[in-house]
């Protein structure tokens, strides 16, 4: 049997590489899954609280966040879905795990090197929840037994964290209590931002012109491609190194269509490269607008039943209660706490 695990912070309405890089995948798991998978997906709103959030916002960011897992198609009677904060097991197996986590491995990661890289040493703003992030993000997915876990290509280094973790916890306590899940990368690997294609795209970047979101009006997606930042050599070509900005709308158009099995970025750049950029782009646009719009329609009707929502959210919290509880005991047991 297998358990998929997989979360999403809800920092702000998702947006197209969220869906490309990771969305898109939990549903197709969960259309395909056979009856002994569990699919257990997370609105982590602890992590969201790792960067100062605004209380009402955030409330609004959770439910808004619910509704977009339902659009995207997301079947609460067949997949587990929860607020974190709802289980409060995933903030107990952190703080065990941190008694076992290296404080020298956390200082490594990149998403903490990059958060804190203009801070000096010693700064008051950087904080603990952020610096220990990967190992609360390491107990959502073990407290769960998780084997398998769908995330975009920036969670990978944290992925192998919480596998070091479970074997580390295991050979400390002589048992087999923590299972080591394997990483599920999404084929559409790192969309990047729109005006910084050197970055990926985030929900909480400031600029919100560097993202699609997945609430984007037609129009709005179309005037958002339209000022891609891009460059100003000949024609099309796939480059992700030379051409940041043209790879990503490739990489976007080549995601966002249906021919993905078929050919690779580089053959679907030689096809268009007698298009201008300008034309490009128009291809990309449509190719987008065609994506969104049917869950962007959907999204409306689901934030509007608050009732639902709710109630939606408290089932899917008593299931993942007692999907944790049962590891909880064991580690308990393990580490001498029962
Ligand atoms: P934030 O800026 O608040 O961290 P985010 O856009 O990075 O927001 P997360 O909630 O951190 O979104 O991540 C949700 C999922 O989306 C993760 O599996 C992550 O790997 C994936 N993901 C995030 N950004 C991208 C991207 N630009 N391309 C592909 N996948 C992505
Ligand atoms: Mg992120």
């Amino acid at each position: 049997p297998r358990t998929i695990f997989s979360g999403i912070q809800p920092t702000g309405v998702p947006h197209l590489g969220n869906y490309l890089g990771a969305l898109r995948q939990w549903v197709k798991l969960q259309d395909e899954a056979s009856s002994d998978t569990t699919l257990i997906y997370s609105l982590v709103d602890l992590h969201a609280i790792t960067i100062r959030q605004d209380p009402k916002q955030l409330r609004q960011w959770k439910k808004d966040s619910l509704a977009m897992l339902l659009a995207i198609g997301l079947d609460p009677q067949r997949s587990i879905i929860f607020h974190q904060s709802d289980v409060p097991a995933h903030a107990e197996l952190m703080w065990i795990l941190s008694c076992q986590a290296s404080t020298g491995y956390l200082g490594r990661m990149t998403q903490w090197k990059d958060k804190t890289a203009n801070e000096k040493d010693g700064s008051e703003k950087s904080k603990l929840g952020l610096f220990s992030y990967p190992v609360l993000q390491a107990a959502d997915v073990l407290v769960h037994g998780a084997t398998h876990v769908p995330v975009g290509h920036d969670q990978a280094q944290h992925l192998e964290f919480a596998r070091q973790l479970a074997n580390g916890f295991n050979e400390a306590y002589g048992k087999n209590v923590l299972m080591p899940p394997e990483t599920l990368i999404s084929p559409a690997k790192r969309i990047m931002s729109l005006t910084e294609p050197d970055k990926k795209m985030s929900k909480s970047h400031a600029n919100p012109k560097s993202r699609i979101l997945l609430t984007d009006s037609d129009d709005v997606i179309r005037s958002k491609i339209k000022s891609a930042v891009t460059d100003s050599y000949e024609g099309i070509s796939y480059e992700p190194e030379r051409r940041p900005g043209v790879s990503n709308l490739i990489d976007i158009f080549y995601h966002s269509g249906e021919s993905v099995e078929t050919e690779s970025q580089v053959a679907l750049a030689e096809h268009m490269a007698g298009l201008s950029l300008r034309a490009l782009k128009e291809e990309v646009a449509m190719a987008v607008v065609e994506v969104i719009r049917p869950i962007r329609e959907r999204y409306e009707s689901f934030v509007r039943d608050e009732a639902t929502l709710d109630a939606i959210a408290e089932e899917g919290a008593r299931k993942a209660v007692a999907s944790a509880a049962v590891t909880m005991t064991d580690v308990k047991r393990a580490v001498g706490l029962v």
